[in-house]
């Protein structure tokens, strides 16, 4: 049995059962097949667990970045599942795009020639640049016979979470220009693209961050749990300062709980004064700075400190505790480190 208090270190629950109900909800969004992007292991929840609970889900497509990843996805995945990477082909991965049967999104016409003759007759796609100008066949170096024999050609947008960006219209026409009249299958829309709508959906989407339960995608349920706990509390004269830097000083007796985690365990040094983590439901304040594994919280309101103080949860996502770091969830999650006890319910 598990018991929280029983812990030394934070607590990460992942609600699986909420990574597969934003899978589907978002698949319910358009009637394009609906991948899942798994890169950078699986947004930092576990790529073996979220790429099986996609599975289970339905996705039959996965993205990955590098074909490192792919190959650890093969492995979690078996046979059957199609695994695409994004970085293409590079030099030293055809091995693992041959043995693990991963199909390289291919960027460029280096890219193309040196698939053509290292792996001739195995699968890939084409990624174009529609005008992100990060990855991509560029408009000038692209020929539509480049396609003959793809299983996909894709692009991704730059500005797909604001809504009203004039970059989402030109990049969907930038696509059309370039693919229109392809009987090759068509990906432009990640997240984002998938809430502008069904003109960007095409025969496939490649959500992430929402199947986590991040922004853009407001509907998503909340899938990842952090309760830190609480190693010792003491009370503070006014005046006293607690933490590096003295940079937290009691304007009135305060009470001082030291959590175990810091920014080794992914809570970057930028949330210091300004996190909130909660105490069964009452918010309270990270008093000073984020050490490596150490965070100090004024408790100074909450009479009964409980065992552990909540950091993320309904109470509060990972974009709202990105917000106030001055960065976005995608960030928080790929940050979230090794050292915690991961839950998996
Ligand atoms: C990361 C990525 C995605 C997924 O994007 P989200 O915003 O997390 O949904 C899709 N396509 C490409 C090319 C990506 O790099």
């Amino acid at each position: 049995m598990f018991h929280p208090n029983a812990m030394g270190t934070g607590t990460l629950t992942i609600d699986t059962a909420a990574l597969a109900a934003n899978w589907r909800a978002l698949d319910a969004k358009s009637t394009a097949e609906t991948a899942a992007v798994v890169k950078a292991d699986g947004y930092g929840l576990g790529v073996a667990l979220a790429a099986n609970t996609f599975a289970k889900a339905g996705a039959r497509n996965f993205f990955v970045a590098v074909a490192k990843e792919g190959v650890a996805l093969r492995a979690a995945l078996g046979p059957g599942p199609e695994i695409n990477v994004f970085s293409g082909h590079m030099e030293g991965d055809t091995a693992h795009l041959r043995d693990a049967n991963l199909v390289p999104m291919l960027n460029s016409p280096e890219q193309v020639a040196r698939h053509q003759d290292s792996l001739p007759g195995h699968s890939f796609g084409l990624q174009l640049d529609t005008g992100m100008n990060r990855l991509g066949i560029e408009p000038y170096d692209w020929q539509p016979e480049m396609a003959n024999g793809a299983t996909l050609v894709m692009s991704h947008l730059a500005c797909a979470d604001e809504p009203d960006h004039p970059a989402n219209a030109a990049q969907l026409n930038s696509f059309r220009q370039m693919t229109d009249g392809l009987t090759v299958p068509r990906s432009l829309a990640a997240t984002g693209g998938i809430l502008l709508g069904e003109d960007y959906h095409f025969d496939l989407t490649r959500p992430g961050v929402g199947l986590y339960g991040g922004l853009p995608f407001e509907n998503a349920k909340t899938v990842v749990t952090l309760d830190l706990p609480v190693i010792q509390t003491r009370v503070l004269q006014k005046g006293e300062s607690a933490g590096y830097g003295c940079a937290f000083v009691a304007e009135r007796e305060t009470k001082i709980a030291t959590v175990s985690a810091g920014y080794a365990d992914g809570l970057i040094r930028a949330m210091s004064g300004k996190a909130t983590l909660f105490a069964d439901g009452t918010p309270c304040q990270l008093a000073g700075r984020v050490s490596m594994d150490l965070l100090t919280v004024d408790v100074t309101d909450v009479d009964d400190v409980p065992d552990t103080l909540r950091l993320l949860g309904p109470h509060q996502s990972v974009d709202q505790l990105a917000d106030v770091a001055g960065t976005i969830g995608y960030e928080i999650l790929t940050s979230l480190g090794q050292r915690y006890n991961r839950i998996v319910l």
